[in-house]
Protein backbone atom coordinates (compact mmCIF):
# COMPACT_ATOMS: atom_id res chain seq x y z
CA UNK A 1 0.00 0.00 0.00
CA UNK A 2 1.49 2.97 -1.05
CA UNK A 3 2.58 5.93 1.79
CA UNK A 4 1.17 8.99 -0.07
CA UNK A 5 2.32 11.03 3.65
CA UNK A 6 5.81 9.78 2.34
CA UNK A 7 6.19 10.49 -0.38
CA UNK A 8 4.59 14.54 0.25
CA UNK A 9 7.64 14.14 2.97
CA UNK A 10 10.28 13.30 0.24
CA UNK A 11 8.95 15.60 -2.27
CA UNK A 12 9.00 18.53 0.33
CA UNK A 13 12.86 17.81 0.99
CA UNK A 14 13.49 17.02 -2.90
CA UNK A 15 10.95 19.93 -4.33
CA UNK A 16 10.08 22.79 -2.24
CA UNK A 17 12.93 22.70 0.11
CA UNK A 18 15.38 23.63 -2.34
CA UNK A 19 13.50 26.58 -3.32
CA UNK A 20 13.75 27.83 0.12
CA UNK A 21 16.81 27.01 1.90
CA UNK A 22 18.74 30.39 2.04
CA UNK A 23 15.19 31.58 4.25
CA UNK A 24 15.59 28.60 6.16
CA UNK A 25 19.13 28.87 7.12
CA UNK A 26 18.83 32.75 7.43
CA UNK A 27 16.17 31.77 9.58
CA UNK A 28 18.45 28.90 11.89
CA UNK A 29 21.68 31.21 11.89
CA UNK A 30 19.66 34.68 13.13
CA UNK A 31 16.74 33.12 15.14
CA UNK A 32 13.26 33.33 14.68
CA UNK A 33 11.92 36.85 15.42
CA UNK A 34 8.05 36.64 14.93
CA UNK A 35 6.61 39.76 15.30
CA UNK A 36 2.81 38.17 15.41
CA UNK A 37 1.51 36.11 17.97
CA UNK A 38 -1.19 33.97 15.98
CA UNK A 39 -3.83 32.18 18.43
CA UNK A 40 -5.73 30.31 15.59
CA UNK A 41 -8.40 27.82 15.39
CA UNK A 42 -7.25 23.97 14.92
CA UNK A 43 -9.63 23.94 12.00
CA UNK A 44 -8.34 22.89 8.78
CA UNK A 45 -9.62 25.21 6.72
CA UNK A 46 -7.97 28.25 8.82
CA UNK A 47 -4.81 28.44 7.17
CA UNK A 48 -2.78 31.59 8.41
CA UNK A 49 -0.07 31.88 5.68
CA UNK A 50 -2.79 32.09 3.55
CA UNK A 51 -4.70 34.77 5.29
CA UNK A 52 -1.81 37.12 5.99
CA UNK A 53 0.18 36.63 3.61
CA UNK A 54 3.20 35.01 5.66
CA UNK A 55 6.02 32.36 5.41
CA UNK A 56 8.50 31.27 7.08
CA UNK A 57 9.47 32.44 11.06
CA UNK A 58 6.77 35.44 10.71
CA UNK A 59 3.95 33.92 12.82
CA UNK A 60 4.73 32.62 16.29
CA UNK A 61 1.59 30.03 15.87
CA UNK A 62 -0.35 28.80 18.43
CA UNK A 63 -3.85 26.94 17.66
CA UNK A 64 -6.27 24.77 19.23
CA UNK A 65 -10.10 23.87 19.36
CA UNK A 66 -11.66 27.16 19.41
CA UNK A 67 -8.13 29.35 19.38
CA UNK A 68 -9.43 30.05 22.81
CA UNK A 69 -6.82 31.87 25.74
CA UNK A 70 -7.04 29.80 28.73
CA UNK A 71 -6.67 32.15 32.26
CA UNK A 72 -3.35 33.03 33.42
CA UNK A 73 -4.09 32.16 37.22
CA UNK A 74 -5.54 28.59 35.70
CA UNK A 75 -9.25 29.10 37.00
CA UNK A 76 -11.93 30.39 35.13
CA UNK A 77 -13.58 33.75 36.47
CA UNK A 78 -16.95 32.76 38.08
CA UNK A 79 -17.26 29.54 37.32
CA UNK A 80 -18.49 28.94 40.74
CA UNK A 81 -21.14 31.58 40.36
CA UNK A 82 -22.55 29.50 37.16
CA UNK A 83 -22.84 26.28 38.64
CA UNK A 84 -26.43 25.93 39.09
CA UNK A 85 -27.93 23.27 41.62
CA UNK A 86 -30.47 22.44 39.43
CA UNK A 87 -28.04 21.66 36.41
CA UNK A 88 -26.03 18.99 37.72
CA UNK A 89 -24.38 18.57 34.48
CA UNK A 90 -23.04 21.83 34.14
CA UNK A 91 -21.59 21.48 37.68
CA UNK A 92 -20.19 18.43 36.89
CA UNK A 93 -18.35 20.37 33.55
CA UNK A 94 -17.33 23.54 35.52
CA UNK A 95 -15.88 21.24 38.53
CA UNK A 96 -14.01 19.52 35.31
CA UNK A 97 -12.82 22.85 33.93
CA UNK A 98 -11.63 23.67 37.19
CA UNK A 99 -8.92 20.62 37.43
CA UNK A 100 -8.06 20.24 34.02
CA UNK A 101 -6.74 23.91 33.64
CA UNK A 102 -3.46 22.99 34.87
CA UNK A 103 -1.36 22.35 31.60
CA UNK A 104 -1.73 24.86 28.88
CA UNK A 105 0.45 24.98 26.23
CA UNK A 106 -1.61 27.59 24.82
CA UNK A 107 -0.98 29.76 27.70
CA UNK A 108 2.97 28.53 28.02
CA UNK A 109 3.29 30.01 24.58
CA UNK A 110 1.83 33.55 24.90
CA UNK A 111 4.08 33.82 27.42
CA UNK A 112 7.30 32.84 25.51
CA UNK A 113 5.97 34.80 22.59
CA UNK A 114 5.37 38.03 25.07
CA UNK A 115 8.33 37.68 27.53
CA UNK A 116 11.07 36.12 24.97
CA UNK A 117 9.70 36.71 21.28
CA UNK A 118 8.93 40.37 21.90
CA UNK A 119 6.36 40.13 19.46
CA UNK A 120 4.08 43.08 19.13
CA UNK A 121 0.77 42.17 18.09
CA UNK A 122 -1.27 39.47 19.40
CA UNK A 123 -3.84 37.30 17.24
CA UNK A 124 -6.95 36.18 17.57
CA UNK A 125 -8.72 34.45 15.30
CA UNK A 126 -12.34 32.80 15.24
CA UNK A 127 -13.70 31.51 12.04
CA UNK A 128 -16.93 30.77 10.61
CA UNK A 129 -18.92 27.13 11.15
CA UNK A 130 -16.57 26.73 14.09
CA UNK A 131 -16.91 23.34 15.49
CA UNK A 132 -15.89 23.95 18.51
CA UNK A 133 -18.22 26.46 18.98
CA UNK A 134 -20.91 24.70 17.47
CA UNK A 135 -19.70 21.80 20.47
CA UNK A 136 -20.88 24.22 22.92
CA UNK A 137 -24.61 24.00 22.10
CA UNK A 138 -24.38 20.51 21.24
CA UNK A 139 -22.04 19.05 23.64
CA UNK A 140 -18.90 16.85 22.85
CA UNK A 141 -18.89 12.85 23.27
CA UNK A 142 -18.11 12.27 26.85
CA UNK A 143 -15.02 10.60 26.80
CA UNK A 144 -13.61 13.81 25.32
CA UNK A 145 -13.52 14.65 29.13
CA UNK A 146 -10.93 17.22 27.73
CA UNK A 147 -12.07 18.60 25.26
CA UNK A 148 -15.44 19.52 27.30
CA UNK A 149 -13.17 21.28 29.60
CA UNK A 150 -11.80 22.81 26.98
CA UNK A 151 -14.55 24.05 25.97
CA UNK A 152 -15.71 25.79 29.05
CA UNK A 153 -13.15 28.82 27.90
CA UNK A 154 -16.30 29.77 25.39
CA UNK A 155 -18.63 29.12 27.48
CA UNK A 156 -19.44 32.93 28.28
CA UNK A 157 -19.99 33.58 24.49
CA UNK A 158 -22.96 31.20 24.32
CA UNK A 159 -26.34 32.81 23.43
CA UNK A 160 -29.57 31.91 25.29
CA UNK A 161 -31.79 31.49 21.66
CA UNK A 162 -32.28 28.63 19.28
CA UNK A 163 -29.12 27.29 17.37
CA UNK A 164 -29.26 28.90 13.91
CA UNK A 165 -26.37 30.05 11.87
CA UNK A 166 -26.53 33.63 12.77
CA UNK A 167 -26.53 32.50 16.58
CA UNK A 168 -23.67 30.78 15.80
CA UNK A 169 -21.59 33.28 13.91
CA UNK A 170 -22.09 36.07 16.82
CA UNK A 171 -20.71 33.41 19.24
CA UNK A 172 -17.97 33.08 16.99
CA UNK A 173 -17.21 36.70 17.45
CA UNK A 174 -17.99 36.90 20.95
CA UNK A 175 -15.79 33.65 21.88
CA UNK A 176 -13.33 35.78 20.04
CA UNK A 177 -13.71 39.17 22.04
CA UNK A 178 -13.87 36.78 25.46
CA UNK A 179 -10.33 35.75 24.31
CA UNK A 180 -9.24 38.84 24.12
CA UNK A 181 -10.52 39.77 27.73
CA UNK A 182 -9.09 36.74 28.56
CA UNK A 183 -5.79 37.92 27.40
CA UNK A 184 -5.91 41.13 29.05
CA UNK A 185 -5.10 38.81 32.71
CA UNK A 186 -1.98 38.14 31.51
CA UNK A 187 0.03 40.53 33.56
CA UNK A 188 3.17 40.84 30.85
CA UNK A 189 0.37 41.07 28.08
CA UNK A 190 -1.30 43.93 29.95
CA UNK A 191 2.00 45.73 31.21
CA UNK A 192 2.66 45.94 27.13
CA UNK A 193 -0.19 46.76 25.72
CA UNK A 194 -0.38 49.86 28.57
CA UNK A 195 3.05 50.60 27.62
CA UNK A 196 2.22 50.27 23.97
CA UNK A 197 4.49 47.81 22.45
CA UNK A 198 1.93 45.56 22.41
CA UNK A 199 -1.32 45.28 20.20
CA UNK A 200 -4.54 43.18 20.26
CA UNK A 201 -5.99 42.25 17.30
CA UNK A 202 -9.27 39.99 17.32
CA UNK A 203 -10.82 38.79 13.78
CA UNK A 204 -13.40 36.38 12.62
CA UNK A 205 -12.80 34.42 9.13
CA UNK A 206 -15.59 33.59 7.21
CA UNK A 207 -14.23 30.50 5.10
CA UNK A 208 -16.67 30.40 2.25
CA UNK A 209 -16.29 34.35 1.59
CA UNK A 210 -12.26 34.15 2.29
CA UNK A 211 -12.60 37.76 4.55
CA UNK A 212 -11.46 38.24 7.49
CA UNK A 213 -13.55 40.52 9.84
CA UNK A 214 -11.70 42.49 12.30
CA UNK A 215 -12.74 43.15 16.07
CA UNK A 216 -13.20 47.15 16.12
CA UNK A 217 -13.76 47.69 20.24
CA UNK A 218 -14.98 51.29 19.44
CA UNK A 219 -17.84 50.20 17.79
CA UNK A 220 -18.13 46.64 18.87
CA UNK A 221 -18.74 45.26 16.09
CA UNK A 222 -16.79 42.87 13.49
CA UNK A 223 -15.71 44.90 10.60
CA UNK A 224 -15.08 42.90 6.89
CA UNK A 225 -10.88 43.51 6.43
CA UNK A 226 -12.51 44.94 3.20
CA UNK A 227 -14.01 48.12 5.17
CA UNK A 228 -12.37 48.28 7.93
CA UNK A 229 -9.44 50.61 8.85
CA UNK A 230 -7.07 48.99 11.13
CA UNK A 231 -6.26 45.28 11.55
CA UNK A 232 -8.25 45.61 14.93
CA UNK A 233 -8.54 46.64 18.57
CA UNK A 234 -9.27 44.61 21.57
CA UNK A 235 -10.55 45.92 25.16
CA UNK A 236 -7.34 47.89 25.49
CA UNK A 237 -8.50 50.53 23.25
CA UNK A 238 -9.34 53.13 26.15
CA UNK A 239 -6.11 53.55 26.69
CA UNK A 240 -5.09 54.66 23.00
CA UNK A 241 -7.31 57.13 22.15
CA UNK A 242 -5.29 58.52 19.34
CA UNK A 243 -5.02 54.71 17.66
CA UNK A 244 -3.23 51.84 18.19
CA UNK A 245 0.55 52.55 18.43
CA UNK A 246 2.30 52.26 15.23
ZN1 LIG B 1 -12.89 26.21 14.86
Amino acid sequence: MPDDLLERLRRFHDHTFPGAQDTFENLVRDGQHPTILFIGCSDSRVVPYLLTGTGPGDLFLVRNVGAFVPPYDGFLQGSQDACSADRPGRRTQLESARRWVGFHGTAAAIEFAVLTLNVSRIVVCGHSHCGGIRALYEGAPAQARNLIAWLELGREAVLPVQLSPEALRRTEQRAVVLQLERLMEYPMVRERIEAGQLTLHGWHYVIEDGEVHVFDVRSGTFVAASKAEHSGTGPYAPFFEEGPPR
